[in-house]
């Protein structure tokens, strides 16, 4: 089991004025922030984030969303990291996310859906790597 996730706060939670909210229910619920810097995605940079999903209908769409405005991406510690960030941020769309999520709480729809969290472990470490060098990421 790792203990590392890759978290992103996408456009919509930032350009609504989340991103401090949203750091605090991550801190709160005992994740270490050990990198984070508010980004513009660039064209490129989105469709290799999520070229998982190239063949999915909504990935034209999503890549104009995530290069809609400033995202901020996240590397956060915490034991089974993965798997608790998945929990605190609910179900991908918010109107199946149970009460007191992230997503719940703070994402407009199923695609502006407020955070990206790791699927597992092996991701989180590529998804890390995509937005950071390893002496980015502060161990304390
Ligand atoms: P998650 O972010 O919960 O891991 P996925 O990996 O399945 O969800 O999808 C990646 C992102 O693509 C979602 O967070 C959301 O922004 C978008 N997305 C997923 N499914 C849809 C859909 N049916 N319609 C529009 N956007 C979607
Ligand atoms: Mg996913």
């Amino acid at each position: 089991m790792s203990n590392k996730t890759l978290a992103i706060i996408k456009p919509d939670a930032v350009g609504n004025g989340f991103t401090g909210k949203i750091i605090d229910r991550i801190i709160e619920a005992g994740f270490k922030v050990q990198a984070a810097r508010l980004i513009h995605l660039s064209r490129e940079k989105a469709e290799g984030f999520y070229a998982v999903h190239k063949e999915r209908p909504f990935y034209n769409d999503l890549v104009d969303f995530m290069t809609s405005g400033p995202c901020m991406p996240m590397a956060l510690e915490k034991e089974d990291a993965v798997n608790s960030f998945r929990s605190l941020i609910g179900a991908t769309n918010p109107a199946d996310a149970e009460a007191g999520t992230i997503r719940k709480d703070f994402a407009e729809n199923i695609q502006n859906n407020a955070v990206h969290g790791s699927d597992s472990d092996k991701n989180a470490q590529k998804e890390i790597a995509y937005f950071y060098t390893s002496n980015e990421i502060l161990d304390y």
